[in-house]
Order: structure tokens, then C-alpha cells, then sequence
């Protein structure tokens, strides 16, 4: 028995966006009973991301919605993010893909009702990261919420949960430490039949920028719970990559580029 594992990807578009999604969903060919939900940041759904998908051969689901942006919003920058979220205490915009993983966990929902089976495991994936197909094999044990090492992240060669006596002991991470889970998105996975026994799990747009991952695993779990996989988290099999943005000359002169139609 192999459980489905429900790849939740948001996705945006951008120069290199074909370009990761190609690299990852190559990767998720080799990968056995997985159905990825790639859900698209935008009013509707584009043609790329459509014959991307179609000519994948996976097994997936396409979405879309819009992140509803405040005219603050395009401030990425962390420092300024917190800086307005004390200041004005109001939730501006910080972290990406909220709105489409939980619209993806709301699909989720309603086709694990309709399923007879209801197993399987739901990992959150960006576009961009760079995943061994080991991860894969690791999520698969899951009973409720696994954690694994990540590489390359939070300003650490490896972040990752520390293990002693085959338990979550404490966590090895630099970045904002106080945060209940400091783990990244690409280091767990949770058993999707938790989902709905807990129908109220989702993302938030309140909390502070690198607290979507405990605001979704408090749901599920507490450190206690928490089952190390990847040989005791000794082991690194998901990257934080993050592509480079490229830059393009004369992209004013390029009016009407000869290029492929969807690129
Ligand atoms: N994303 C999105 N809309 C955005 C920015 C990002 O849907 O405006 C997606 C992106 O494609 C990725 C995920 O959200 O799958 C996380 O974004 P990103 O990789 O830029 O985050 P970082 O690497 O900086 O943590
Ligand atoms: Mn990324």
C-alpha cells in the first residue's frame, strides 16, 4: 500500500516561472501515486500553466485565485512587514501563497469526502525548491505530521528538528528561533485525513512573516507529536532553492518578442 501524496503548490507567473515548474514537475514524474495541486496566483487560469500540467501526464488538479494585495502590499522586505504589522496592527501583506494553499486544502476536503479512501499525505511544495525523490518515500511513513531536515534556508546550510530517544527534542534553526515550528514549509508533511477531522486548519494572513508553518502544524501536532523521518533528520532531501530573477536586456524594445507563444 502506497499512500497519495497531494503536492500543494501555488505558483505565479514570472520570467522563470516555466522554467521551475518544468524542472519540478519532471521531478514529480518519477514519483509514484502523487497528485499535485498546483494552484495559480491570478484572476484566471493561464494557458501555460494549463499545457504545462496537461503535458506532464500527472495526476493533478489546477486552481487559481487571486492574492488580494493592500496597496502596501508589494513591500516584500520582512523588516518593514513586521514594522507595519506592530505599528498599525492591522495584517498587511508578507507571506506568499495563503490564499492558494488554502483553497487547495478546501479542495482537499471536498474530494477526500467524496473519496472512499481518504488516506494519503499533503505536502506543501513552492515551485522553486529543489526535491529529492527520497523526500518523497520519507512523507510516505507519515502517521500524522512528519519533519525532516531542510537545506539551504533560513540563513543555515540545514535547518532542521533535533531528535533524541526517536523524538522531536528542539530544533536547530537561526532564523526568528522563537517561532513554535521553526521549520520551513518543505520540512513536513501531515496525514490529509487529519484534514478533516480538523475542516477549521488553514493558513493565516495575521501572523508574521515565517509563522505560516506553525500556524497550519497547530493544528495538528505539538513538538511531542512531531515524527522525525529522513534517518532521525540526519539526512537532507529538500532544498530551499530560490531562482534567481533574471534580468533581461531592453525588455521596453522587446515589444513584440519572437519567442514561444506561452513563455
Ligand atoms: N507565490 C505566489 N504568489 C506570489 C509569490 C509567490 O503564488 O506573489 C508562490 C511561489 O510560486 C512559491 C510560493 O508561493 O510556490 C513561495 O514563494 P517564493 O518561492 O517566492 O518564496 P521564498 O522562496 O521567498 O520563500
Ligand atoms: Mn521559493
Amino acid at each position: 500500500y502506497l499512500p497519495v501524496i497531494y503536492g500543494i503548490t501555488p505558483t505565479y507567473s514570472r520570467l522563470a516561472q516555466k522554467a521551475d515548474l518544468t524542472r519540478l514537475s519532471q521531478t514529480l514524474m518519477h514519483v509514484k501515486n502523487f497528485h499535485w495541486v498546483v494552484i495559480e496566483d491570478s484572476t484566471e487560469k493561464t494557458k501555460l500553466v494549463a499545457n504545462l500540467l496537461k503535458e506532464s501526464n500527472l495526476k493533478y488538479t489546477h486552481l487559481n485565485i487571486k492574492t488580494h494585495r493592500t496597496k502596501h502590499s508589494t513591500v516584500m522586505d520582512i523588516n518593514i512587514c513586521l514594522f507595519k504589522t506592530s505599528l498599525y496592527n492591522t495584517s498587511w501583506y508578507c507571506a506568499s501563497g495563503v490564499e492558494q494553499r488554502n483553497l487547495a486544502l478546501d479542495w482537499l476536503k471536498g474530494y477526500l469526502q467524496k473519496s472512499e479512501d481518504t488516506r494519503g499525505v499533503v505536502y506543501f511544495m513552492d515551485d522553486d525548491n529543489t526535491y529529492s525523490l527520497k523526500v518523497f518515500d520519507e512523507m510516505r511513513k507519515v502517521k500524522k505530521v512528519g519533519v525532516w531536515p531542510v537545506g539551504i534556508v533560513g540563513g543555515m546550510r540545514v535547518e532542521m528538528p533535533l531528535v533524541s530517544d526517536g523524538k522531536v527534542s528542539g530544533f536547530n534553526a537561526w532564523w526568528k528561533p522563537f517561532r513554535p515550528f521553526p521549520i520551513d514549509m518543505a520540512g513536513f508533511a501531515i496525514n490529509a485525513t487529519l484534514f478533516l477531522e480538523h475542516p477549521e486548519a488553514k493558513f493565516s494572513r495575521k501572523v508574521q512573516s515565517g509563522f505560516q508553518e506553525s500556524e497550519i502544524l497547530k493544528y495538528f501536532a505539538t513538538k511531542e507529536d512531531l515524527e522525525p523521518l529522513a534517518d532521525n533528520c540526519t539526512k537532507v532531501y529538500v532544498w530551499h532553492t530560490r531562482t534567481q530573477k533574471p534580468s533581461i536586456l531592453n525588455p521596453k524594445k522587446l515589444k513584440r518578442p519572437i519567442i514561444p507563444d506561452d513563455h
